[in-house]
């Protein structure tokens, strides 16, 4: 049996989330968060409030145990009213979360996992570095080993985040072996320790929380900042990387959404030669392709959420739903900026803020290159 449907407590669930969403992350305040480099945190705070964080912990640490698909829906409709809002949010719930709750101890579990589900923690990811992209574990950051701890060495850029997180989850180097996946160690870094120096990175969008770059300098943490196991962490950095590949998707989704809609409005209601554009074949077909692009870029992402709940998700459907929607989203944003005119040239139109997020889409945490290169080698090529 084949059943697209959404269960009736996943549609209460999305309604919840709608509405509080409409009242606390309106138009207005993501556009006002954009303009001044304001990070989302009232917003940000009020989906702690509500419980928002917990979704898809286990009930004994506070949480309500929710699977992917809850979470795919948490995200579309945090992406669709403001897209840095719902990239805040999935990093918390991904590298302070879901990688605790796979690979912390009992310690860090207890410690770590009530705060995030009160919203009383907020983390960020370091894995790129300067000299160390798309070949992401060519990374140099060392973390070496002294009396009760380690000292940690190194630059990172683009961790998003980092001047707003309370922990970074670090990927870094604390052996060499045979292939460079061998010898990474993840951390738990409390963003504020003496020796970690940040510098705003200024972006052409992502402009209200941002990325920075970091530089460690004789950074000493103790033992229990490691999160699993040392040298064995990069298969650890890999299963974090299939919640992000959803919760990105399905954010972008969302956001991708909130750009048709508005370009759909303006086509109906802007009249030139005497009738609404949307009138024009050349307006009203780029809707339907946008229309289309949508249609798939969900089906893919609640495809997805449903093979990782089935446990059946494997690295080609990862790939084929990142490049998919973040296309998707980057082409949304650009069909809509021309269906604007010269208005979707001007700052104060929400539609320049798209077409500059959504630019991203297709470049962080892997490069559409890349998932083309992970779709073609599982094609055998
Ligand atoms: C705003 C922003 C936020 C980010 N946030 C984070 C974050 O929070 N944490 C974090 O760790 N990282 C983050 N990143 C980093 C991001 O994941 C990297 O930028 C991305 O993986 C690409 O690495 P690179 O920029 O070094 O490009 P490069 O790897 O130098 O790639 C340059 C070009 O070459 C292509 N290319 C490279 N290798 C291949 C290949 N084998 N085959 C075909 N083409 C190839 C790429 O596709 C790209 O077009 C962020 C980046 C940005 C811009």
């Amino acid at each position: 049996m084949m059943d697209f449907s959404f269960t009736s407590e996943q549609e209460t669930l999305r309604a919840h989330l709608q509405a509080l969403l409409d009242e606390v992350c309106p138009a207005q305040y993501a556009e006002r968060c954009d303009r001044e480099a304001h990070p989302p945190r009232e917003a940000y705070d009020a989906l702690a409030k509500h419980g928002w964080f917990g979704l898809i912990l286990p009930v004994e640490y506070g949480g309500t145990g929710g699977s992917p698909i809850e979470l795919a829906i948490l995200l579309e409709e945090a992406g669709r009213h403001f897209e840095e809002l719902a990239m805040w949010l999935f990093r918390t719930l991904t590298y302070g979360g879901y990688a605790v709750m796979l690979h912390g101890s009992r310690e860090q579990k207890e410690a770590l996992l009530p705060k995030v589900v009160r919203g009383e923690l907020s983390f960020c990811f370091g894995l790129t570095e300067p000299q160390a992209g798309s070949d992401a574990a060519a990374l140099a950051t060392t973390a070496a080993a002294v009396d009760r701890g380690y000292v940690i060495n190194g630059q990172k850029v683009f961790t998003s985040g980092m001047d707003i997180s309370d922990y970074c989850l670090l990927v870094t180097r604390t052996s060499t072996g045979e292939k460079k996946q061998q010898g990474i160690t993840n951390f738990l870094v409390d963003t504020k320790l003496p020796g970690i120096e940040i510098r705003k990175i200024e972006t052409l969008g992502q402009r209200a929380i941002g990325t920075t770059q970091v530089f460690y300098t004789d950074v000493k943490v103790p033992a229990s900042a490691v999160l699993g196991q040392v040298d064995y962490g990069w298969d650890a950095v890999d299963s974090y990387l299939w919640y992000e590949r959803l919760c990105l998707s399905a954010a972008r989704t969302g956001a991708a959404a909130a750009a048709f809609e508005y370009a759909l409005d303006y086509a109906k209601t802007r009249k030139q030669f005497g009738r609404p554009i949307g009138q024009f074949q050349a307006i009203s077909h780029k809707l339907a392709d946008m229309k289309v692009m949508l249609d798939v870029s969900r089906m893919l992402v609640y495809r997805f959420a449903w093979l990782m709940s089935q446990g059946k998700a494997t690295r080609h459907d990862a790939a084929v739903v990142k490049l998919y929607t973040g296309e998707t989203y980057k082409t949304v944003s650009d069909l809509g900026l021309q269906i604007l005119g010269g208005y979707g040239y001007c700052m104060e139109f929400p539609m320049q803020r798209f077409f500059r997020d959504s630019r991203l889409a297709t470049i962080g945490a892997g490069t559409s290159e890349i998932q083309r290169n992970i779709i073609a080698r599982g094609l055998g090529l």
